[in-house]
């Protein structure tokens, strides 16, 4: 299944260019056809310059994103075209991703028309089909972004993703500007896509309840770091790295339904200069000598599930 599979693997120092920290280290990360992956971390962690290097909106200063079996990168002409295409990504903020002005018709049917997914003739038709496929008045193409609500431009936003056909999104806080009502709207709408589509995402958020609703596995990022992932209801259920405990512990269980990040305890250490061995070592209540000194890998502790913990190594 994997190989059908928007795979990206060994993400090595996928910093944006012209920073100097580096954002995301070795990490690697795979996402299967039809698979919702929800990436999750506390801001600076690394998770939207993964999301961006995944989606060609950076570059990776080194490492590569494979989709499909073949390195992104090295695809040349219309492969990479094709590639470019098919994964796309949504943005928290609608607003500055839309054109002011260009109307809803080109917004979401300039790109289809320039890549020949439609004729110029047809553009109004395929528009108007596109926004109703994300529960948007056809009539609405004539209208500019200014004359809608957010959640409303959030829908402008993934008709435009939708309307050159991707496979993969990749959703980097894509509800976290929309009211808690239409948050949900959005979460449903993403999910009916999900079905009708066959399409595959990384959701990246910092709202555990948004991705426990979502997501079929669960990565959880720190400092740039993977350091736990697995299928969601067993790392809801039973979660494995400090981390990832600390994150949940400080939700209170009534509110289970609505799991909002709650920052843990102690401040986030810069990224710049992160801390050494485990990057969470500061924070971290069973932390050891060994813990400031070595870096804990990325290991299996059960099938699936995966953490980067040297408690994990027994007595
Ligand atoms: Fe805590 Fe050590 Fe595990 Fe890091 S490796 S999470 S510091 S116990
Ligand atoms: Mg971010």
């Amino acid at each position: 299944r994997l190989d059908a599979a928007a795979k990206i693997a060994n993400l090595l120092g996928a910093g944006l260019r012209d920073e100097v920290v580096q954002a995301v280290d070795d990490v690697s990360l795979a996402v299967a056809d039809g698979e919702v992956v929800g990436l999750v971390g506390e801001s600076g962690c690394g998770k939207s310059t993964l999301g961006r290097v995944v989606a060609g909106v950076h570059p990776a200063t080194s490492g590569t994103v494979h989709f499909r079996g073949r390195e992104v990168s090295a695809l040349k002409g219309p492969a990479a075209r094709d590639a470019a295409l098919k994964i796309q990504m949504i943005f928290q903020d609608p607003m500055s991703s839309l054109n002011p002005r260009l109307r809803v018709r080109d917004i979401v049917g300039e790109a289809a028309v320039v890549h020949g997914l439609v004729g110029a003739k047809e553009v109004d038709d395929y528009v108007a089909e596109t926004l109703q496929r994300v529960g948007l008045d056809p009539t609405y193409m004539r209208r500019y972004p200014h004359q809608f609500s957010g959640g409303q431009r959030q829908r402008i936003g993934i008709a435009r993703a939708l309307a050159v056909q991707p496979e993969f999104l990749v959703c980097d806080e894509s509800v976290a500007a929309l009211d808690v009502s239409i948050q949900a709207q959005v979460l449903n709408l993403f999910m009916r896509l999900r079905e009708e589509l066959s399409l595959t995402y990384l959701f990246i958020s910092h709202d555990l309840g948004v991705v426990e609703h979502l997501s079929d596995r669960v990565v959880i990022m720190y400092l740039g770091r993977v350091v736990e992932t697995a299928p969601t209801e067993a790392l809801f259920d039973a979660p494995n790295h400090p981390y990832t405990r600390a994150l949940l512990d400080e939700i209170p269980r009534l509110e289970a339904r609505k799991r909002r990040f709650v920052p843990v305890k102690g401040e986030i250490p810069s990224p710049i200069d992160p801390p050494t061995g485990c990057h969470f070592h500061p924070r971290c209540p069973h932390a050891t000598a060994r813990c400031a000194a070595e870096q804990p890998a990325l290991r299996e502790i059960a099938p699936g599930r995966w953490s980067a913990c040297h408690l994990n190594d027994g007595p």
